[in-house]
């Protein structure tokens, strides 16, 4: 969705552009990689661009909601991103005065909320999604959700000292199981 801001710019006064939109949920998939998901349920922004200090500025919050992979269990499992903030507007000519603060337009007097919205919540996509904070992961050798209990080789290889005494009492178990066979 494009907006066209020239309005705000001339008007010294209180006007206001304000905005609420949703990306079209046949072109969600577009932003899989971006957010690196398996599925998004939507991506929207709202929001309004004025005029502060001079300049033509818009305040946005823009919230997706979106599955995807755990990085530990690879579990799939539902995440917000939610980020609101605030920049001020240049066009592509006047780039050479922009910072942090602006947000550059492709088209010059035109915020285009798609392009928007790729540059703020692409930042914001975490490093990697986990399904809960503690996630135990998966057991690097049988594969088993570690979430759901130990397994047997987790244990083995974290307590060598028990695999020891694994050892002293089947050697005691086996001479016992000769005695009785003895006595048979
Ligand atoms: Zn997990
Ligand atoms: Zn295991």
């Amino acid at each position: 969705m494009k907006i066209n801001i020239e309005a705000v710019r001339k008007i010294e006064n209180e006007n206001f552009i304000s905005f609420d939109y949703q990306i079209n949920e046949s072109a969600l998939n577009n932003y899989l990689s971006l957010l690196e998901a398996e599925k998004i349920e939507f991506i929207k922004i709202n929001g309004n661009i004025s005029q502060k200090s001079g300049l033509a500025a818009i305040d946005y919050t823009i919230e997706a909601k979106l599955r995807a992979e755990c990085a530990r269990c690879n579990k799939e499992t539902l995440h917000t991103i939610k980020i609101d903030g605030e920049k001020y507007i240049a066009d592509k000519s006047d780039e050479k005065d922009a910072n942090e603060d602006f947000y550059i337009t492709e088209s010059d007097g035109v915020v285009d909320l798609d392009d928007f919205i790729t540059e703020f919540l692409g930042i914001e996509v975490p490093a990697r999604y986990l399904c809960y904070d503690d996630c135990k992961g998966l057991c690097y050798k049988c594969g088993k959700d570690l979430n759901d209990g130990e397994c047997s080789c987790f244990k083995k290889e974290k307590n060598p000292a028990f695999a020891v005494l694994d050892d002293f009492f089947k050697i005691n178990f086996d001479d016992l199981n000769d005695l009785n066979n003895l006595n048979d």
